[in-house]
């Protein structure tokens, strides 16, 4: 078969596979849309995206599982309109999972050698749990290698890897005071490769897919901040563009779970709300596909600030969050208004801008009329 045919056959199994998820094609290009969207890329990309997820070559994946709770997979796997699940597994070729795997024992572990055999160099590795470090890695143990061992011998060979939840990304429950294994994230221990960071207790599905989709449509990981999360799920605080903000500007707060102030959806700040100095897209993207309201704030429970290293797990659950930002007082001046014996910034870049323009144009008509004024002069001669 050639590889148009192929690729014919693929395109056609999965416009089946669309119809069997109970998706049209429309529905899958709404939801390419939405994805390019979260990537911040621009709408006209989202056919690049479409192209890729129906690209009939699948990248390989390994997947581990450490010290965690499975919560990240459990959160891919509830994801629906459509299956997060199911496009992941048509988009990557998953050879090992330790949740997933169909086959176990020595079976499963000789998938995963021949994978890393036959994809040195080219295979995506996820990580998700910390990794036990104390007393040799002795705390989590699979097929006999420490999860140590493991991640060391699998992550030798990888292109790039994911650490998926906060676990992975920065230690997560485990490395809580006093951290009794040891529990370290992947990049303090895989250093010479590239890592992104999707951390959250569980995640937002749609990060962890948008940064392999951008993998595989553009050849390159997502811009990345500090702390090695991509840009696009993790660029602002969860208190910039959470629903309750108006009353925490307003200065309305509930002070007791279950008082007046929580009933009504005040602000959750004095219960510890730590959106303030959480960096997330929770209240944009939601959890579970349900609906508004579908994440913590939304429930009436402050944030945790999972996300954020030094943050969750790590503060009190009640202790109140450094504020970042603040909402600028009335007392800054209006840009609007004018200032005595002058005129304001705007006025003044407006100014500017037509000044520029008006140069521009008057260098036209110079040009113009210059090359008129020879013609004219040409001719008469
Ligand atoms: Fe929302 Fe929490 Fe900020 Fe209040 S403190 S506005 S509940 S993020």
């Amino acid at each position: 078969m050639s590889n148009q045919q192929i690729k014919r056959v693929f395109a056609e199994n999965v416009a089946q596979n669309f119809d069997a998820y109970g998706f049209s094609r429309r529905d899958f290009m709404k939801f390419c849309t939405a994805i390019t969207v979260t990537m911040g890329l621009p709408f006209s990309m989202s056919k690049m995206i479409a192209k890729t997820i129906e690209d009939p070559v699948r990248p390989p994946v390994i997947w581990l599982h450490f010290q965690e709770c499975t919560g990240c997979t459990e959160s891919l796997l509830r994801a629906t309109h459509p299956k997060v699940e199911t496009l992941v597994l048509d988009l990557i070729s998953l050879d090992y999972s330790e949740t997933l795997n169909v086959a176990a024992g020595y079976q499963v572990e000789k998938a995963l050698h021949d994978s890393m055999e036959k994809n040195k160099g080219k295979y995506i590795l996820v990580v998700e749990g910390s990794i036990p470090v104390k007393d040799d890695g002795i705390y989590c143990k699979i097929a006999g290698k420490t999860a140590l061992e493991s991640v060391k011998e699998v992550g030798a060979n990888c292109a790039a890897a994911i650490a998926i939840g906060s676990c992975a990304s920065w230690g997560g429950v485990q490395s809580t005071f006093s951290n009794p294994t040891g529990a370290t994230p992947l990049h303090k221990i895989l250093t010479d490769k590239p890592i992104v960071n999707i951390p959250g207790c569980p995640p937002s599905p749609y990060n962890f897919l948008s940064t392999v989709l951008y993998y595989l449509t553009l050849g390159k990981l997502p811009e990345l901040d500090s702390k090695g999360r991509p840009k696009f799920g993790y660029g602002r605080l969860i208190h910039e563009h959470c629903e309750r903000r108006p009353h925490f500007d307003a200065g309305r707060f509930a002070l007791q779970f279950g008082d007046d102030g929580h009933r009504q959806g005040y602000c959750l700040y004095k219960l510890g709300c730590k959106g303030p100095e959480t960096y997330a897209n929770c209240p944009s993207i939601l959890f579970g596909d349900v609906g508004s309201g579908a994440w913590p704030v939304g429930t009436g429970h402050p944030c945790f600030g999972c996300t954020e290293e030094g943050v969750g797990f790590t503060k009190h659950v009640h202790e109140q969050a450094e504020v970042k930002t603040f909402t600028p007082g009335s007392i800054y001046p209006d840009i609007h208004s004018e200032k005595k014996g002058g005129i304001t910034v705007a006025g003044a870049a407006v100014t500017a801008g037509a000044v520029v323009v008006g140069a521009k144009l008057v260098s036209d008509v110079s040009k113009k009329l210059g090359e008129n004024d020879s013609k004219d002069s040409s001719n008469q001669a």
